[in-house]
């Protein structure tokens, strides 16, 4: 039977765990806390168009690919825990405030068009016909209807349950360093070796016949890995804020992603009263303090277009660390190292991405053969641009 250790539990690492335990694989999932990543930070938008950028088409297929899952995954997770996920899908509205974030929308609808992405344009009055809570002065929007949202520590903890129902063992450790077997046991560049498992915080052991990588920005971090196999991710920080609607107060019915002044912000309701408001971007390394000045902006942003939301309570601010790459897309299957699988560096889109990536990366433990949908996100794109020019290829 084959069996694999997956490194990091947050949502990529528990769903690949758990499918991939579904698929017959024996899994032992190791993070010290599980869900505790970026992941417990994650506004949870499950928007693949609104988050794609010019030259981002490979990722904005992978994104609808795995919204299309999402029902059917949400509901799996559910049927089998008897836990909820906060799924919902009610579309995301997108706001203009001034005349040039209008402007902004506008582009973003053409270049949904030209993706073959159908959005809904809608007048000031239409969007606050939809959302009475946004500020009078929205110029105008869109309106995509397919889109959802899931709160991810529900989907966390229900991942972590489905996991252990499906046979998972979970250990509550870090991987301390990996495991490589070979002729003297060292991990070469030149594929001598291959990953054999992890060697754990308390010094104890884990082998399995794949090691997978799935420990969001940290990652790279891991003792052991041979250079090629390094996968190019880095931290980005994100502060972001929950908020409560008082008893009785208004909700919004979906998600609102707004440009205010130029500057970006999004509200995302879910159904038992909190509002998320998010998210800076900033590159500060591993930097996770909450500041007066992030705070500020996001609720200044915020409040310009739902005023009334200065009544909700304040309940939370925090910042995560997303795991970045070079091209915002994933690194997905094969690394320089035999044996050695990589899911990590989803960027802002590894809650979306979640139900894809377990899937493809289930796969290919269970068959050996990686899916073509993962081609254009494996770790070859990095290895191909590092080549030097005139090198044949
Ligand atoms: C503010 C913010 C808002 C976001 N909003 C969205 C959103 O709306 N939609 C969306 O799709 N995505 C969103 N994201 C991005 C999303 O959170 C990430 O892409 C996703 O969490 C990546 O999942 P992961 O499992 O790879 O990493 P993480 O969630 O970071 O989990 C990594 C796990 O690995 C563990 N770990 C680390 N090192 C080790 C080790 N040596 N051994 C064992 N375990 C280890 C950690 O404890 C952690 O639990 C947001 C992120 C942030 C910060």
């Amino acid at each position: 039977m084959t069996s694999a250790v997956v490194i990091g539990a947050g949502v990529i690492g528990l769903s690949v765990a758990w499918r991939a335990a579904q698929r017959g694989v024996t899994v032992t999932l190791a993070d010290p806390v599980p869900g505790s990543g970026a992941t417990r930070a994650a506004a949870g938008m499950l928007t693949p168009v609104s988050e794609a950028a010019y030259a981002e088409k490979d990722l904005l297929g992978l994104g609808a690919e795995s919204l299309r899952r999402y029902p059917d995954f949400a509901a799996e997770l559910t049927g089998l825990t008897g836990l909820p996920t906060g799924f919902r899908r009610d579309g995301t509205m997108q706001v203009g405030y001034d005349a040039d974030d209008l402007a902004v929308i506008e582009e973003l609808h053409a270049l949904q068009e030209s993706f073959g992405v159908a959005a809904e344009r809608l007048t000031a009055r239409q969007c606050r016909k939809a959302e009475p809570l946004l500020d009078p002065s929205v110029r105008g929007g869109l309106l995509t209807t397919g889109d959802g949202s899931v709160d991810p520590r529900l989907l966390a903890r229900a991942l972590l349950a489905a996991a252990e129902k499906s046979g998972v063992r979970i250990v509550r450790q870090p991987a301390a360093g990996l495991l490589v077997a070979g002729e003297d046991g060292e991990a070469s560049e030149d594929g001598g070796g291959r990953a054999a498992g992890a060697r754990l915080a308390d010094g104890s052991e884990v082998t399995a016949d794949w090691v997978v990588l799935a420990a969001g920005w940290q990652s790279p971090a891991l003792a052991g890995l041979p250079p090629a196999a390094v996968p190019p991710v880095r931290p980005v920080k994100g502060q972001i804020l929950r908020l409560r609607v008082p008893p009785e107060g208004d909700q919004l019915s979906r998600c609102v992603r707004g440009v205010v002044r130029g500057r970006s912000v999004y509200l995302v309701p879910r159904q038992d009263g909190e509002l998320v408001v998010g998210a800076t971007q900033e590159e500060m390394g591993a930097d996770t303090r909450v500041t007066a000045g992030g705070v500020w902006e996001l609720l200044r942003d915020a409040r310009t277009l739902v005023p009334g939301l200065t009544e909700f309570e304040f309940a939370e601010a925090i910042a995560g660390l997303r795991p970045g790459t070079p091209d915002n897309a994933p690194v997905l299957g094969p690394s320089g190292l035999p044996g050695l699988v990589l899911a990590t560096g989803h960027f802002r889109a590894g809650v979306l991405l979640a139900p894809v990536t377990a899937e493809i990366v289930a796969d290919y433990l269970a068959t050996g053969r990686l899916a073509a949908a993962a081609d254009p996100f494996t770790m070859a794109r990095f290895q191909r641009r590092r080549q030097p020019e005139g090198t044949p290829r």
